[in-house]
């Protein structure tokens, strides 16, 4: 099965491109020396839960519903026993909360049955539990005890990574298998965290801040940069020509919308021509 095999690390003499990469990567990390996991968590287990649930929601979010959810469940045995009407409660501020109370119970009576109430330290046994997919499941690996299998990528990884020119691809799994290749394996932890922390301080989706980026000078999308990665820009590339490469996306956008602008205004009904003047 494809997302149990391991992900080759970068070997051998690293390409001129690569250089390059890891010199970009630097200067981030020296600029974002804090990055970290965002997620409050005190243990594996927390840490584990609060990445289920922060699927389609943010950390914020996040953070301000775990100290409750931990406070009344502070472990696996606790959480497995409880009854799903009191979790839905105080999980019902952030969307899909019956879907993620079914996963945290689920992968809490999992822990207890198959891995004495511990989280499991492998990315295989981690994927195996409820609601916990090889993103999450490399967040846990990297940020409890730094021993990731691959890359996380997130929405701001995903971006970063394609206007840094660190990948042509478009799906996450294509992406981390190019930055795994990139980067030795010690860096893959705080890759994330470091491209996470960039894009929700520096390099937004909309209006990136070129000018006060530290790599603009070396950046090929600088100050050109607010087409690049955006997912409804990448949609519209396929949808257009196919295109499977995100540094065309905003090509093939442009290209779109004057095939769109070609076509003649729709008829309004009742206003076939121009109105005659009275009179
Ligand atoms: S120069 Fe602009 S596009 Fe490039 S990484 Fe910095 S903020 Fe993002």
């Amino acid at each position: 099965m494809a997302a149990k095999s391991k992900l080759a690390p970068a070997r051998g003499r690293p390409t001129a491109a690569r250089l390059a990469a890891r010199d970009t990567f630097r200067r981030l990390r020296e600029f974002h020396a804090d990055a970290h996991c965002e997620l409050d968590h005190k243990n594996p287990f927390e840490l584990l839960v609060a990445t289920v649930l922060s699927a389609q929601t943010t950390d914020v979010i996040v953070n301000r519903i775990t100290p409750d959810l931990f406070a009344a469940y502070p472990d696996a045995r606790s959480l497995a026993a409880a009854p799903p009407a009191d979790v839905e409660r105080i999980l019902n501020r952030m969307g899909m909360f019956r879907q993620k109370t079914k996963n945290i119970i689920g992968l809490s009576k999992k822990l207890v049955a198959e891995h004495n109430d511990q989280v499991p330290r492998s990315l295989a046994q981690l994927i195996e539990l409820p609601g916990v997919g090889r993103k999450t499941a490399n967040v846990v690996l990297g940020v409890a005890w730094n021993t990731p299998e691959g890359v996380v990528v997130d929405t701001h990884v995903q971006r970063i990574s394609q206007r840094l020119g660190w990948t042509r691809e478009t799906t996450p799994e294509k992406i981390e298998q190019d930055l795994v290749a990139m980067f030795p394996k010690e860096h893959w932890d705080m890759l994330s965290h470091v491209l996470i922390f960039h894009g929700r301080r520096v390099c937004f989706a909309r209006k990136p801040s070129c000018a006060t980026c530290v790599v603009n000078d070396i950046c090929p999308s600088a100050f050109h940069a607010e087409h690049v990665g955006r997912k409804s820009l990448i949609r519209l590339a396929a949808k257009l020509d196919g295109a499977k490469h995100t540094l065309g996306a905003a090509k093939a956008a442009r290209a779109l919308k004057a095939k769109g602008s070609a076509k003649p205004a729709p008829k309004r009904p009742g206003r076939a021509g121009p109105r005659r003047a009275a009179g």
